[in-house]
């Protein structure tokens, strides 16, 4: 190729990049506005919602608030489920409110929303008195990096609010501060595979010690077998359990136990088994022993001492079954025996509400059609396929408001909303997940007992 040709060949490459780049920078202006607009809609949705509620006649606690009101109507609008609908509404209504800067920088196209959300999150403790001038310098110091051709990083942005937060309001750091340690939290999440993901949110000297902990320990672990074979990240996770149940609370012993000084914890489990009968058994997988029936796992635990074992039949109603006057007995009554609402958490998993994921154990366990008191054979009944699970806001939302909601034999739930929307809900706890795998025509999936290197044993 001779130099003409490179020349040109270059100016058609820039071109052709120069394009593309226009085109994306004009997309991420208009994601941007799009953003801002969806903010300043969420605040429309709320004032309404506000003005109406506090209109409604009857007395202040059958009032369903405007917030339940316009997270539920964020979720439906947006697609999105309930905490992020709360989350998003709380930052909309903030940033029209006490941040119009940032959502003005947003609605010039020059902010999107993880920054703003930034923003938002650290001029949270900024007195009210100077949070215009705090946010009108950050984001014009920000806005004016990105002219000088910076493209600062998330921690650089932390570090230039702060740094406006420090001259103008330097108490608001400490008050974010003391927020942040109060804030502190441990959280289990059920994760795929037979896994469960664990976060928290410590004070950095915490977690410099626990990090040095582990380290420690997976390293004396690696010293102490080296040809284990396992790696790094299992180390840790051995050692953290370890940690754990070596430190137990003491209601783990028992007087006359053989638990003592140099002896491995006992942990007492409870166990939920969900059994098909026959041949419909599930089976359970045992990771160094291999498979076992569900039968050889019962007669195992029964023989145990101090292990809690429940045995639920899968089958739709099968706790509404019995003779025709127990029947009539239970589903007449509005007290709700707790293994029937313990049955409705195994199936729903969580609330029933649209997009709403509080776990099921938190959840009240409600009548779908109304349990009728004056008189019970008119319907209502308790019953499995009358009954599910809302959390505390969401049974209030349900009985004071104005949604119709309709549960099928299945689980299945519609609600149909005050807007007209028909939205439906499936039941997501491991009976249902059960049922599931059954009519697709495959047992429970297994069970897979992970090796033990924690250093305790159960109870059976
Ligand atoms: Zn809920």
């Amino acid at each position: 190729m001779n130099g003409n040709a490179e020349t040109a060949r270059s100016a058609g490459e820039a071109e052709a990049v120069a394009e593309a780049m226009a085109a994306a920078g004009v997309a991420f202006a208009d994601e941007c506005r799009a953003c801002a607009r969806r903010i300043r809609l969420a605040h429309t949705i709320f004032a309404a919602r506000e003005e109406w509620t506090d209109e409604r006649p009857g007395p202040a606690w059958s009032h369903v608030d405007a917030w339940d009101r316009a997270r539920a109507d964020l979720a439906e609008a947006l697609v999105i489920n309930v905490g992020r609908a709360q989350s998003f509404l709380t930052f909309s209504l903030d940033l029209v409110r006490r941040l119009p800067a940032v959502l003005e920088a947003m609605e010039a196209g020059r902010m999107d929303e993880r920054i703003a959300r930034d923003f938002h999150r650290r001029l949270a403790t900024v007195d009210s008195d100077r949070i215009a001038a705090v946010q009108a310098r950050a984001v014009a110091e920000y806005l004016g990096r990105l002219d000088r051709g910076e493209r600062p990083g998330r921690a650089a942005v932390d570090a230039l609010i702060d740094e406006v937060i420090e001259q103008l309001d330097a108490e608001a750091l400490a008050r974010r501060r003391k927020a942040a340690v109060r804030d502190r939290f441990v959280s289990f999440r059920e994760a795929p595979d037979g896994m469960c993901t664990l976060y928290a949110s410590l004070t950095a000297a915490e977690g410099a010690v626990l990090a040095a902990r582990l380290e420690h320990d997976a390293a004396d672990a690696l010293d102490r077998e080296p040809d284990a074979g396992t790696s790094r990240g299992e180390r840790l996770v051995d050692a953290l359990v370890h940690l754990a149940v070596n430190t137990a609370a003491p209601a783990c012993s028992t007087p006359g136990s053989d638990e003592g000084p140099g002896r491995a914890p006992i942990i007492r489990p409870q166990v939920t088994v969900i059994a098909g009968r026959g041949p419909a058994a599930g089976r359970v997988v045992f990771a160094r022993s291999g498979a076992a029936s569900v039968d050889a796992l019962l007669q195992l635990l029964g023989a145990c001492t101090g292990a809690t074992l429940e045995s639920v039949d899968p089958t739709p109603g099968a706790a509404d079954h019995g003779n025709r006057a127990e029947r009539r007995a239970r589903t007449r009554t509005y007290r709700i025996a707790e293994d029937l609402k313990r049955r409705i958490r195994l199936r729903d998993g969580t609330c029933r509400h649209p997009g709403c994921s509080v776990r099921a154990e938190f959840c009240d366990v409600d009548h779908v059609r109304p349990f009728d008191h004056t008189d019970p054979s008119r319907g209502g009944p308790t019953a499995e396929h009358n009954l599910m699970c809302l959390c505390r806001r969401h049974h209030r939302f349900k009985t004071h408001g104005s949604w119709r909601y309709h549960l099928e034999r299945d689980g299945t739930l519609t609600v149909v909303t005050d807007t007209g929307r028909r939205l439906r809900t499936r039941p997501f706890g491991p009976l249902a997940r059960w049922r599931e795998l059954e009519a697709h025509g495959r047992v429970a999936p297994d069970v897979v007992w992970p090796p033990n290197r924690g250093g305790y044993r159960l109870a059976c």
